[in-house]
């Protein structure tokens, strides 16, 4: 699903690290952390450590390798640091939101790294401002550091980030550095991901397993919904607060279809098998009769796999095999700022294998459809190079209206399918046929109750209501 365009000012799909050592410096584990998550932010990063005595901070725009010298991360002392990559917005870089956010005040040093959207960040920002806070930056990940600040003046810790998750609502997963100390905050929803991970001389907290795997460590769990998980700083345990009694779980499930590496596992799935589950799932409803199923790479490759496998297993032979190939050296075409260029990407990005695909029934399989630009490109790309049949087939359902929880998607007039029927879509981006997947599949792949995921984008009902949008406007309901 490369064609998306950016909502600026929010900490959209960015990824997050805490790490805690026993006695060694914090920085290198946390850029090789970063290196790691590099997938879900390309726009800036930045790394805050503390040494016992003060906090040190280095934040950059540009890749994670680009961002951070070698010089930097000598100055960035202390065991214990936290670390953000941000995702690309297409209105321009912004370089106020770039973080962590780190800060002094009475209550001691702060430095936030956040992956998420606070739905309130106006009534909070006002409220602070009427406090006598100044703020540097229009992002909410500075709000939610003066409303801790605020709380930690006449409460210890934990219960100043009760009272902060009291009043901020929205997605979050934070890793908070308070002077040494390196906090993991995961919002009542569970929203975003976020998990812990051992070391042999400490615990890092990233927003995917990924990042564990990259330092040698071992998954220990996720974070839960509205817990606090706090690191000891000489790297030796962790103290887990339930801050939300009885929490009601709004998991993005567009992190297991898209957002995520397929090698991380998020909320104890690994989001490659279930990749692979939702394209045996597709197989079984909407299964089409052709020679070939490729898949759009990177994101449709998984699913491809698994419609292609369950179609093998009920006889309905079909070769798997790629029918593009990408130009690895193209940037992702969300990050180009207008349509024009963001077509013209698809094109440098993807050129069709003309063997595997003239004079035959093509199925193409991809994770989701936002803006319709790169499918109806991919369906003409495969007529020019003369397949005879062009089916899609689609991951995930429709994706009828934006996101509010944090996924930088599209605006709603942008969304090929927020007033289209399947049909109409189909001969917008000129298929034979296209499928998408039932909302009822992706929750059986995610061995979840539908009501445990958060599925706005397809029904247009969020777990928040949302500050300033009607959320509650009429879209096409999903057709499958
Ligand atoms: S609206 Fe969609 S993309 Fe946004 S958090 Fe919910 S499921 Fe994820």
């Amino acid at each position: 699903m490369p064609d998306r365009a950016g909502l600026a000012g929010a900490t959209e799909k960015c990824g997050v690290v805490g790490v805690a050592l026993a006695d060694r410096e914090a920085a290198r584990p946390v850029y090789y952390a970063m290196y790691a998550l590099q997938h879900r932010g390309q726009e800036s990063a930045g790394i805050a450590t503390h040494d016992g005595f003060q906090q040190h901070s280095h934040v950059e725009r540009g890749l994670v390798g680009d961002a951070i010298s070698e010089a930097d991360l000598t100055d960035l002392r202390g065991s214990t640091g936290i670390g953000h990559v941000r995702y690309p917005t297409s209105g321009g870089l912004n370089t106020c939101c770039a973080q962590p956010f780190a800060v002094s005040f009475k209550s001691g040093s702060l430095g936030l790294a956040h992956n998420g959207n606070l739905v309130n960040t106006d009534e909070l920002r006002a409220d602070l401002e009427a406090a006598g806070h100044a703020f540097t930056s229009e992002g909410d990940t500075e709000v939610i550091a003066h409303e801790l600040a605020r709380n930690l003046l006449d409460a210890d810790l934990v219960r100043a980030v009760k009272r902060t998750m009291d009043r901020v609502h929205g997605s979050y997963s934070l890793t908070i550095m308070h002077d040494e100390a390196v906090l993991g905050l995961r919002d009542p929803l569970g929203n975003r991901p976020l998990c812990i991970g051992a070391l042999d001389d400490g615990y890092v907290l990233a927003s995917e397993s990924a990042a564990v795997d990259a330092l040698d460590g071992e998954l220990v769990r996720d974070v839960r919904p509205g817990e606090l998980v706090v690191l000891d700083p000489d790297g030796s345990g962790f103290d887990s607060y339930r801050l939300v009694e009885e929490p009601e779980p709004a998991h993005c499930f567009f992190e297991h279809v898209y957002f995520a590496r397929p090698d991380s596992v998020i909320d104890d799935s690994l989001v490659y098998e279930v990749r692979r589950d939702l394209g045996r799932a597709l197989w079984r409803e909407s299964g089409v009769e052709a020679d070939v199923v490729m898949p759009v790479p990177d994101s449709g490759r998984a699913f491809a796999s698994g419609y292609a496998e369950a179609a093998n297993e009920e006889d309905a032979p079909v070769e798997f095999a790629e029918g593009l190939m990408k130009n690895r050296y193209v940037g992702r075409t969300f990050i180009m700022p207008t349509q024009d260029e963001r077509e013209r990407a698809v094109r440098l990005k993807l050129n069709p294998i003309r063997s595997t695909v003239a004079g035959r029934r093509v199925t193409l399989v991809d994770d989701s459809i936002v803006r319709g630009t790169t499918s109806t490109q991919l369906v003409e790309l495969l007529r020019d190079a003369g397949a005879d049949e062009v089916h899609v087939r689609i991951g995930a359902p429709p994706i009828n209206a934006p996101c509010y929880m944090g996924i930088d998607m599209a605006s709603r007039e942008e969304l090929i399918a927020a007033d289209q029927s399947v049909d109409e879509v189909c001969d917008e981006i000129g298929a034979d046929s296209l499928a998408y997947l039932s909302m009822g599949a992706v929750a059986d792949a995610l061995e979840a109750e539908q009501t445990g995921l958060c599925t706005g984008c397809v029904t247009g009902e969020y777990p928040y209501d949302v500050e300033g949008e009607d959320t509650d406007r009429e879209v096409v309901p999903p057709e499958v």
